[in-house]
């Protein structure tokens, strides 16, 4: 025991480099894990753990591990006495019910009395209750995609993201479940030392400035003096714009951080409005 902080990550996994990814973003040292169980962040207090997915929340209830990255399916399904300390934003997928193509699914009432394959029985149960529905369950822990072939079942409910699986196996998604991204989730059993809720307090600083500079971005513009007030009228800042003076004492540069996604929805208004030499950077942390 060397008092760092233990993170838990997928150990091999559609989440592991993502997640990687994320704590170098945050400045952490990381060596190449190949093959490791384990390893310590150079420069950062905290010891990085890899596990199987489904063993992570367990792990951080019992205090194996202080806090762990897995997707929010898992999160849910394993009803651990964990808690959600952050949404991190990768790893986006949902939870669906699918049918076979041939058959007709208009209404989720079309549901009742069918048979459900999933690896989730614990979040379909739920949503079953709340649509009260009756079906019938069967738990699968992998490859559920099959089972309407096998005649094992007439429906899944499982996790897709771009729906190639599910077209390979002719099925077709019906009703979405709930969506899923991956989270940090920390016990609810185990309270931290002091020190070690400190370096945790350390960390989800970075995590949020590194998301929140994820969905944000720099623009920078020219513009005529006489467009300040529309042009300040169209950007959808987080704060007052910057306005700066140029050597042609008709014009001003104007700057602002405005999220990622709203740019192509003003870059038509903020040309008619006349500005020119529209740049748009990404920002690497944020500290709001
Ligand atoms: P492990 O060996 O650790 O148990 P696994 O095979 O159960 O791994 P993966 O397929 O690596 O799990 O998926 C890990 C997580 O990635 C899922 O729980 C889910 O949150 C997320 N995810 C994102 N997109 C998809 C997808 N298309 N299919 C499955 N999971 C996805
Ligand atoms: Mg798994």
């Amino acid at each position: 025991m060397n008092g760092n902080l233990k993170l838990a990550v997928q150990s091999k996994g559609r989440l592991t480099d993502k997640s990687l990814e994320l704590l170098k973003h945050c400045g952490l040292d990381i060596e190449d894990y190949s093959e490791r169980l384990f390893i310590p962040a150079g420069n950062f207090s905290m010891d990085i753990l890899f596990l199987r997915d489904d063993d992570i929340p367990e792990y951080v209830q019992d205090g194996v591990a202080d806090i762990g990255i897995v997707g929010e399916n898992i999160f849910l399904e394993k009803q651990t006495q964990t808690k959600i300390l952050e949404k991190l934003g990768f790893g986006r997928c949902s939870l669906l019910i699918a049918h076979p193509e041939k058959t007709k699914l208009k209404d989720v009432k079309d549901i009742e009395g069918k048979t459900i394959a999933t690896s989730y029985p614990v979040i379909l149960k739920s949503f079953l209750k709340k649509e009260k529905i009756n079906a019938k369950v069967i738990e699968l822990s992998g490859s559920v995609e099959i089972a309407p072939s096998l005649g094992v079942a007439d429906l899944i409910c499982d996790i897709v993201s771009s729906g190639n699986t599910l077209m390979q196996n002719k099925l077709k998604g019906s009703f979405k479940v709930f969506d899923s991204q991956a989270v940090l989730i920390g016990s609810v059993k185990n309270s931290l030392p002091e020190t070690k809720r400190k370096i945790l307090s350390d960390l989800l600083l970075r995590i949020r400035s590194v998301l929140t500079a994820r969905n944000s971005k720099y623009l920078m513009m020219n513009i005529p003096k006489s467009s300040l007030n529309k042009i300040t009228g169209i950007i959808p800042s987080l704060k007052s714009p910057t306005v700066l003076n140029l050597a042609d004492d008709k014009m001003l540069a104007v700057h602002a951080v405005i999220p990622s996604d709203k740019f192509w929805a003003i870059v038509d208004d903020l040309k008619t409005a006349g500005a020119s030499g529209i740049l748009l950077l990404p920002i690497e942390n944020m500290i709001l």
